[in-house]
């Protein structure tokens, strides 16, 4: 198994059929395998070897794809940016991962002189845009133009496919290995289930490709032979308008995503019927906006991913039908054809269904291990399973429910409460436009439920009065004793919600603990 091999049999099948869309520059399958051919050779050439990390630091482009598949094709290690770190903090990852080759689009070239100055192991820079290349960068396109297409190394199986970081949700995020198969387990699994980006694929991309939750929709695209029309980034109108020109028919959307597109006022306005499958998932969604976003995108079949990077990333399904029926829209789905899963306690024994514990997973998608860091490795991957650190339980029918990361798990007055079934409330309320649910200090209870709330426009409420609201649909003690109220959630670029950054307020460093 290896990450081009579905090119392969793409241009073999129907070669010039389109396979990229990037605003007004299509290209077919074809011409996208001739392109990575040669950006392989040019690759080789600048002394990338078997194994050596490229990154790749961009937005969504027809580019970005290319480079998801000339990497592996030229036997060379994945290693695509967080568009949201710092230089900083990308210049760390460069040095940390041993990278010397990074590829640059128009939007971050001018990083390039604080980058070249704090990861001086940076060698080259292709500069993969449209606009003037930066001095001292090679220009991707005559980089292309100037090299003739190489055999594809078609090295796969266990070999080292690329370097994914998590997101830094909980802390410092950490390189995860995965290898080809880890990848293609999870495309394939994914494949499997019949009801997404199969024959016919025209996969939107609008979740940045960078992360693996959209690489993971990509490759099983790919994989399938499908089409790609690519976005350079989430914007409503944007994405709308590539739906109706592009007749895109499946899409990984993340929960804000969704949330934002079906408050956007002009959503009456566009064609959004071709659309028939939508893939969400890296965070939570509430089960109010899953029901409003089902309505308006009434032709598409929703499945919801549960997994995370060290996963490759798919853990569980929720499938079409069960969003159907409905009455378990409140759950990640069951584990995925590729995936073994279970709920364990602080020994690894399996706990009884319905009981809170850390679900862990198994199987081909677990990845090689954290780049450079044998003991956290070592203390996540145990016996071959996988353990998320996110809190869950498993119904009788092997339905998970993920509750909250063991990190965020809100103990009050001795009770356990889990942010997820919180937020769940609150969202209900029609002043809420969005909420993330946290612990803060408190005197009497050690912990105590605190609301984030961002209201909708017009709207006003008090904290008291969500909070009766909450009573009315959890117990008493799970309800928020506080509320503040801000604009905007703190988000990373996978749409999550920082919550290590709303606790900073309330906390002093080194104060909360691991419970
Ligand atoms: P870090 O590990 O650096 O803190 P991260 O965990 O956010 O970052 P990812 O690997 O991108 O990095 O995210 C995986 C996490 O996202 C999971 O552990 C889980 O907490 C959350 N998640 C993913 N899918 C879902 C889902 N369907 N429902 C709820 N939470 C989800
Ligand atoms: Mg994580």
């Amino acid at each position: 198994m290896y990450l081009t091999q579905g090119l392969h049999r793409a241009v073999q099948q129907h070669p010039d059929d389109v396979m990229t869309v990037f605003g007004d520059r299509t290209r077919t399958f074809a011409e996208v395998a001739d392109r990575v051919g040669r950006l392989a050779a040019a690759l080789q050439g600048l002394g990338v070897g078997s194994g050596d990390r490229v990154a790749m630091l961009s937005l969504n482009s027809d580019r970005f794809g290319e480079y998801l598949l000339a990497v592996p094709w030229a036997d060379a290690v994945l290693n695509p940016v967080n568009i949201r770190w710092s230089p900083a903090e990308i210049a760390y990852s460069l040095q940390d991962s041993d990278t010397g080759v990074l590829l640059v689009d128009d939007t971050f070239a001018p990083m390039l002189p604080a980058l070249r100055e704090a990861a001086p192991g940076l060698r080259t820079v292709i500069h993969a845009g449209d606009g003037p290349t930066p001095d001292g960068a090679e220009s991707y396109e005559d980089l292309i133009a100037g090299h003739d297409p190489v055999p594809d190394a078609r090295r796969g199986g266990d070999a080292l496919a690329g370097l994914f970081y998590t997101g830094g949700t909980t802390g410092h995020p950490k390189g995860v290995m995965l290898s080809h198969a880890n990848l293609m387990v999870s495309a394939l699994g994914i494949l499997s289930t019949g009801y997404l980006f199969g024959s016919g694929t025209r996969c939107l991309h609008a979740a940045p490709m960078f992360h693996l939750a959209d690489m993971a929709a990509w490759n099983a695209t790919t994989a399938a032979g499908g089409a790609h029309v690519i976005v350079p980034a989430f914007e409503p109108v944007a994405v709308m308008n590539a739906i109706a020109t592009h007749g895109a028919t499946d899409s990984l959307l993340v929960p804000v995503m969704i949330q934002m597109l079906i408050d956007h006022p002009q959503i009456a306005e566009h064609d959004l019927t071709s659309l028939r499958a939508v893939l969400y998932g890296a965070s939570p969604i509430a089960q109010s906006v899953l029901e409003r976003a089902m309505k308006a995108f009434p032709n598409a079949d929703f499945t919801q991913a549960y997994g995370m990077t060290e996963l490759s990333p798919v853990a569980t399904l929720l499938s079409p039908d069960d969003h159907r029926r409905g009455d378990r829209l409140r759950s990640a789905g069951r584990a995925a054809p590729h995936s073994e899963v279970l709920v364990v306690d602080a020994e690894d024994d399996e706990v009884p269904r319905g009981t809170v514990g850390e679900i862990v997973a198994l199987g081909g998608h677990v990845m090689l291990g954290y780049w450079n860091q044998p003991e956290a490795t070592a203390a996540a991957v145990r016996d071959g399973w996988m353990h998320t650190g996110d809190g869950g339980y498993m119904d009788d029918d092997g339905y998970v429910f993920v509750v909250d990361r063991i990190k965020d798990m809100i103990v009050s007055g001795g009770e356990n409460v889990y942010s997820a079934e919180v937020e769940n409330a609150l969202a209900t309320h029609p002043a809420v436009a969005s909420c993330a649910v946290i612990g803060v200090p408190d005197d009497q209870w050690g912990e105590r439920v605190h609301a984030v709330v961002v209201l909708r426009a017009d709207q006003t409420v008090t904290a008291e009065e969500l909070r009766e609201h909450a009573k009315t649909r959890i117990a008493g003690y799970k309800a928020p004793r506080s509320a503040e109220f801000v604009d905007a959630l703190p988000v990373s670029a996978a749409g999550k919600i920082l919550k290590r950054e709303l606790r900073a307020a309330h906390w002093s460093e080194g104060d909360r603990e691991v419970h």
